[in-house]
């Protein structure tokens, strides 16, 4: 049976691979008798699966050592008020607006910490990145936040801001939850990277924390102990009952990207390379077509969301019902943006994006 190609915003797909390897393993993991949802998560059973994840994601990222991978559940939006319950000591800390996954974390953080907005695109639709050297950074921000890929809005930091050289001795911190583990991060200008799990690494329930150790420890009292860093570091993220599954999903995520290894490239540099090609292939066709486009700053594309729209927006409902029979699945915008949304994310094949760019030739050609 192929299956249709899913352009899910998340939860979103996987690697094929990955779930046949999880459907074989389902009534019974490797001879234990079990399936992983029904071992304890203090089982060696367990105990070697979440060990085996952490190390092939501190391998894959080359997470340096002296950061803690905690493996927790709420989401990305969980952690825009756990982060600063735990990081902002009820001080100041600084926000930067890209779209609407930072718009939301600023929103929140002000229930705990004071928020000043050090740039945001806002006047430009959430289609631009603002200028590093244009941002207004606090004296004496307990961190500077941002969303390093704007899931909504298709805005993605290619590279890090530098924030020593922009004169902040604040840690940064990233919402990477819809590009984590399609390109490599540099540790040196990251002091907090978390992520819901169900874009790019894994199903829903499992969110990743991957925290200097020198950030821990300054929770505010009322804190939930579940969501106490520190806490959560100091029990191996088994403080309360771990999502186990979606830890070994993950898990099993973070091997077939290893296995993505080809020529000189290791996994993650393979899937950035191919990453670049399938959202290359997409924008080009876009930008030539005459009949849709994409209206995000070129130098901010995301390789991960292509948000898009047809000329003549009356034809949206035409283009969705022939995609689906076309087997192109989960293509309509958010509702904030409108149009259409590609998300291609690491599970996504190029034979998916050809298909889809073919899918909007042939459309293009019947209507323009
Ligand atoms: C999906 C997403 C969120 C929300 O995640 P939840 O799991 O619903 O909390 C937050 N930020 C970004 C960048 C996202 O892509």
């Amino acid at each position: 049976m192929t299956r249709p190609f899913n352009f899910s915003a998340g939860p979103a797909a996987l690697p094929e691979e990955v779930l046949h390897q999880a459907a074989a393993e389902m009534l019974d993991w490797q001879g234990s008798g079990m399936s992983v949802m029904e071992m304890s998560h203090r089982g060696k059973e367990f105990i070697s699966i979440a060990h085996q994840a952490e190390a092939d994601l501190r391998e894959i990222l080359a997470i340096p050592a002296n950061y803690k991978v905690l493996f927790m559940q709420g989401g990305a939006i969980a952690e825009n008020a756990i982060l600063p319950m735990n990081l902002a000591r009820g001080g100041q800390t600084d926000y930067v607006v890209t779209g609407s996954w930072s718009q939301k974390s600023a929103k929140e953080a002000k229930k705990y910490c004071g928020v000043n907005v050090a740039a945001s695109n806002e006047a430009d639709r959430h289609t631009t990145l603002p200028a590093y050297g244009t941002w207004q950074l606090s004296d004496d921000a307990a961190y500077v936040h941002v969303c390093s890929n704007e899931t909504i809005h298709g805005v993605e930091m290619h590279e890090l801001p530098d924030l020593e050289a922009l004169g902040s001795k604040a840690p940064l911190v990233i919402d990477c939850s819809s590009h984590i583990a399609s390109r490599p991060i540099d540790w040196s200008r990251v002091g907090v990277a978390y992520g819901g799990a169900q874009k790019n690494i894994g199903p829903s329930g499992l969110t990743l924390v991957i925290v200097r150790e020198d950030l821990l420890g300054h929770a505010l009292s009322i804190t939930p102990s579940a969501f106490d860093y520190q806490i959560v570091a100091n029990n191996d993220s088994m403080y309360n009952t771990p999502p186990t599954y979606a830890w070994y999903m993950a898990g099993l995520v973070f091997q077939w990207i290893k296995r993505q290894q080809e020529g000189g490239l290791s996994g993650i540099e393979a899937i950035e390379a191919r990453a670049i090609a399938k959202a290359d292939l997409l924008y080009d066709y876009i930008d030539t077509s005459g009949f849709y486009v994409n209206k995000v700053n070129v130098n901010c594309r995301s390789r991960m969301n292509i948000p898009f729209f047809l000329n003549n927006e009356s034809l949206n409902d035409a283009f969705l019902s022939g995609a689906k029979e076309a087997g192109l699945l989960q293509l309509k915008g958010h509702k904030s943006v409108g149009g259409m949304r590609a998300s291609i994310y690491n599970a996504m094949p190029l034979a998916g994006v050809q298909a889809l760019v073919g899918y909007m030739k042939h459309f293009a050609a019947r209507h323009g």
